[in-house]
């Protein structure tokens, strides 16, 4: 899909809602498609999909002579990979064609759980990567002694159509939240 790079990703289209979603998105909608080419953005994702690069596909750039060129892995390879996480330097990007990740609705299924320490925390989160394609966990670190790093791990994925209710032990919950426990797609 080829899309513009300047508007705020969670602004444009509602692409979610046409059943698509970005292979990687980071924790804020306000971000743009430049943007997350320009940083090379990590998701929730990260340990099955990569960061955002991996999934561009070409870019078509202003460069500073004013010269508008297309670049992809088989054209201007070089130019491509420097601006993948190249913060902008190599010139301006002005649209985006990416692979976009079909979804079959605009929700996250989220469970959550307690994690009394970091040591369990970290094990958690290598234990639920193997089965949930999105997971972060936030860690308490002033605590001190055992409880260091006591924290809430979330593990989501894509909710289907008609997904039914299951409440994890510890839920979080959250004001986006609906009454089956699901999460709007953006900013996940
Ligand atoms: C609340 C919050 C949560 C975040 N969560 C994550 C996260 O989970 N993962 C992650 O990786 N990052 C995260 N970030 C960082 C954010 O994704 C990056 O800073 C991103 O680059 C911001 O994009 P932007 O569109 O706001 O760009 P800006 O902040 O405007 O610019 C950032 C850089 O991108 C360059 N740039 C922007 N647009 C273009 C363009 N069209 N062409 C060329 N260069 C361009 C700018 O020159 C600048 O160097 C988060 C940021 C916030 C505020």
């Amino acid at each position: 899909m080829s899309l513009p790079a300047g508007p705020a990703v969670g602004r444009t289209d509602s692409l979610d809602v046409r059943g698509w979603f970005a292979p990687v998105s980071p924790g804020t909608e306000e971000v743009t498609l430049g943007g997350m080419v320009a940083a090379d953005v990590h998701g929730k994702n990260h340990h099955v999909a990569g960061t955002f690069g991996e999934h561009v596909r070409s870019l078509r750039m202003r460069l500073a002579d004013g010269r508008l060129i297309e670049c992809s892995d088989e054209q201007e390879r070089e130019l491509f990979r420097a601006t993948l996480g190249g913060m902008g330097l190599t010139g301006h990007v002005l649209e985006v064609t990416c692979q976009m990740t079909r979804v079959a609705t605009p929700w996250i299924w989220q469970e959550s759980e307690q994690v009394p320490n970091f040591e369990t925390a970290l094990e958690r989160l290598a234990e639920a990567g193997r089965e949930w394609p999105y997971t972060v966990c936030w860690n308490d670190l002033l605590s001190d002694g055992p409880r260091l790093g006591r924290g809430l791990l979330m593990k989501s994925r894509c909710a289907e159509p008609g997904a039914s209710r299951t409440v994890a032990a510890g839920h979080a919950g959250g004001a986006d939240e609906d009454r089956e426990g699901r999460h709007p797609a953006h900013g996940c």
